[in-house]
């Protein structure tokens, strides 16, 4: 059994990995900003721990881990969307998404780093996005901040491999998620279409492949960017 703390998990694709992880006995940290009952419901289903803090803020995480204490696995999954033409982005929208998604990451990763290096075993996964590889309009800064995550993939598995950490990410498609929530039903219609496996995805989809990336017989993948998206990206 390792210790897995996962970003975002009070919803969505993260509630998923937090139950997927513990299905796969893990003890799991619950992460969250700040729906609160549904993070301690969650944790307290799946015999974890709920622990508040906003990724973007480096002294939050810092004692978020004061609090959870080492962690083994690391699955970096908060993160936010934002729909606007380039030309509507304010710098401030810009950081915005860039301090949850990107700025997020590293927080967690830094934090998280010291004990797996010592132990020499880490997983750490990153959720990124198809928007990341494909690029969406009316997305930008959304779909550079997952662009980045890939290169930070790539980057960090290089450095990180002597250590025994492998560090994949999974690029999702459209899942079901409050986060599409805003989506017109004609809009979510049209991207279906545009799915060659011709529905949404589910959160349970990509906690899957998280788990899997999480587990012993992933053991020689790394620096990998694994599309869960029904075949949208191909
Ligand atoms: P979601 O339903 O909107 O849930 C987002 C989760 O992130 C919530 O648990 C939220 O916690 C947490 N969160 C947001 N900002 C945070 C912060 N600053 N600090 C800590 N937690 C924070 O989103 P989702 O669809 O599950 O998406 C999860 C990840 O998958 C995101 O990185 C997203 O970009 C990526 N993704 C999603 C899709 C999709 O179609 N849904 C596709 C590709 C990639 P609170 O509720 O406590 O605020």
């Amino acid at each position: 059994m390792k210790k897995a703390l996962v970003s975002g998990a009070s919803r969505g694709i993260g509630a998923a990995c937090a139950k997927a992880l513990a299905d796969a006995g893990h003890s799991v940290i619950v992460n969250y900003r700040k729906s609160r009952e549904a993070a301690e419901k969650l944790a307290s289903d799946i015999g974890g721990a709920a622990v508040r803090a906003d990724v973007s803020d480096p002294e939050a995480v810092r004692d978020m881990f004061g609090v959870a204490g080492s962690i083994d696995i690391l699955v970096v999954n908060a993160g936010i969307a934002m729909q606007k033409l380039f030309t509507d982005t304010s710098f401030d929208d810009w950081r915005r998404v860039f301090s949850v998604n990107v700025d997020g990451a590293y927080n967690l990763i830094h934090a998280a780093l010291p004990h797996m290096i010592h132990e020499k075993w880490g997983r750490i996964v990153i959720i990124s996005s198809m928007w990341g590889i494909r690029g969406a309009s009316c997305e930008v800064a959304y779909s550079a901040s997952k662009a980045a995550l890939i290169g930070l993939t790539k980057a960090l598995a290089k450095e990180l491999g002597p250590s025994n950490i492998t560090v994949n990410c999974v690029a999702p498609g459209v899942i079901d998620t409050d986060m599409n929530s805003a989506l017109s039903p004609d809009t979510l219609s049209s991207l279906v279409d545009d799915t060659p496996l011709t529905r949404l995805g589910t959160a349970e989809d990509v906690a899957n492949a998280v788990t899997f990336l999480c587990s012993d017989s992933a053991s020689f993948i790394t620096g990998q960017v694994l599309s869960v998206d029904g075949g949208f990206a191909v």
